[in-house]
């Protein structure tokens, strides 16, 4: 059974139209909190949501679909969720799959069931009426388009996830698509289906409409409960006070606009995006805190200035356990990468930033780190993503090294799990104050190892862009 918040509110005669401005309890402010990936992606943006939720009454998926797998290590075992927020995972929490992502209902249905059998889904849980449906004919058409480009130039292949996302996204903006809303209603659902069959010529072996038709119908029966209209939701909630954390999928690099198109997801992975997304106004947000690596990955194709193809590469890798959640693909490792940072930080704004996986260097001599490019024409770049991702393809990076750490064996994050981040070894706190100088981001959080609290919280004291943190370190 869900839970008594996952069903529709009881028609109560209060409107939903947001009523703001209300006295907030207790005189707290409203506090919107954006969590968004920095790099491209598998920053581990699950785990940093899924400690910050601890202080969140929502989180709301944002965007992206079944292309994303946030991996949370529980003690109970590890959770890859790939439509659930990490919401559904606290009692005292509401997971929200926000209007912005593109969702597999049938997928999701076995989701929520194996989450159940589990045990784990133990907050809420509240499914958009908005989102968009990802259809098994998406996952047809995206494997077929990306065949498509690698006859044509192998180069120009995306490697998708071929899970349907970019297509259901196309099909949102063309306004062909098919709504969470639709699936409740069987003979709109029909009707809106074969609109969209109508549009797919020339795309072999589509699964035969009918059976689609029922497996949908059947899906939205048993995701019904779950279904609400959540901007008012979420629009009251902050009028009562509420926290709400916005739980970003993909990364900021991916975006369809302003990262390495084409090589990109079809969707707006930023901090702008997280807001449409969820359809919540931008003066409500308070914090964004973008999520980067210690060092950078990508998975499928497109441009990777500091990417590693030897032996360094294969060390992240293999320590790293840089495997897609959602796909099992190697991942392409190198290393951190300044430019791109800086960029991430401009483009969204980050108030903070969690650093992760710093465990996963320990014990190397000296670490490089990507300062800047030199391109082909003898400029440098520093903080801007070059349009054509040839070009970025073509960009030189230009390496600083930092000294490196010790291993962060069990005795020294059992002393940073009790005395946090005075105990973080000097080396590091200089390569994290590094980051923060020349990104002009404070770090206020930083993952060194993979299990729920292996995090180290860093007090408040952002600096002012160009000086470093290191006063906050004793704080
Ligand atoms: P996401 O999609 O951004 O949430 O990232 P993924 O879940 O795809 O990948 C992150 C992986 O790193 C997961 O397996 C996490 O359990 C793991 N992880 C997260 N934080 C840390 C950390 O600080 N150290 C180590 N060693 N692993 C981490």
């Amino acid at each position: 059974m869900p839970p008594a918040c996952a069903r529709p509110a009881a028609p109560s005669g209060k409107s939903h139209i947001y009523s703001a401005p209300v006295a907030r309890p207790g005189g707290s402010s409203t506090t919107v909190r954006v969590v968004v990936g920095a790099q491209f992606g598998d920053e581990a943006k699950g785990k940093i949501t899924d400690e910050l939720a601890a202080e969140a009454r929502y989180v709301v998926r944002t965007g992206g679909g079944p292309n994303a797998g946030h991996t949370i290590h529980l003690p109970e075992g590890t959770v890859v969720l790939h439509q659930l927020s990490c919401g559904v995972l606290r009692h005292t929490t509401c997971g929200v799959s926000g209007p912005g992502m593109v969702v597999q209902p049938i997928a999701l249905d076995e989701e929520i069931r194996e989450l159940e059998r589990r045990g784990l889904l133990r907050g809420e849980f509240v499914l958009s009426d908005r989102a968009h449906a990802v259809l098994p004919l998406h996952e047809v058409e995206d494997a077929w388009e990306d065949d498509l480009r690698a006859r044509r130039d192998p180069a120009s292949a995306l490697g998708t996830t071929r899970r349907g996302i970019g297509p259901a996204y196309a099909d949102r903006a063309g306004r062909w698509g098919i709504r969470v809303a639709d699936l409740l209603r069987p003979s709109v659902l029909r009707e809106r289906l074969e609109l969209l069959y109508g549009t797919k010529t020339g795309i072999p072996d589509l699964p035969p409409i009918d059976a689609v038709a029922a497996q949908l119908a059947e899906a939205g029966g048993r995701l019904a409960p779950y279904v609400r209209s959540t901007e008012p939701m979420l629009w009251d909630a902050l009028a009562r006070g509420e926290s709400v954390l916005l739980e970003g999928a993909n990364s900021a690099l991916l975006d369809v606009d302003f990262g390495t198109y084409p090589f990109v997801t079809s969707s707006h992975p930023t901090s702008a995006g997280a807001l449409v997304g969820s359809g919540l106004p931008p003066a409500e947000v308070e914090e964004v805190i973008g999520v980067a690596k210690a060092y950078t990955t990508r998975v499928g194709a497109g441009p990777f200035p500091s990417e590693d193809t030897g032996e360094a590469g294969e060390f992240l890798r293999r320590v790293g356990g840089e495997r897609g959640a959602t796909t099992g693909r190697p991942r392409r490792c190198g290393w951190l990468d300044l430019v791109l940072l800086r960029y991430a930080a401009r483009l969204n704004g980050f108030t903070s930033l969690a650093v992760t996986k710093v465990d996963i260097l320990g014990g190397l001599d000296e670490i490089p780190v990507c300062t800047q490019y030199v391109m082909p024409d003898g400029t440098t770049v520093r903080d801007v993503l070059p349009t054509n991702a040839d070009d970025l393809a073509r960009a030189t990076p230009v390496y600083e090294k930092l000294p490196g750490w010790p291993e962060l064996h069990e005795r020294a994050k059992e002393r940073l799990r009790r005395e946090g981040a005075r105990a973080l070894p000097s080396a590091l706190r200089h390569y994290l104050d590094r980051i923060a100088v020349e990104t002009g981001v404070s770090v206020g959080w930083v993952g060194y190892g993979p299990g729920r609290g292996e995090t180290v919280r860093i007090p408040p004291g952002a600096p002012a862009p160009g000086r470093s943190t290191v006063a906050a370190w004793t704080g």
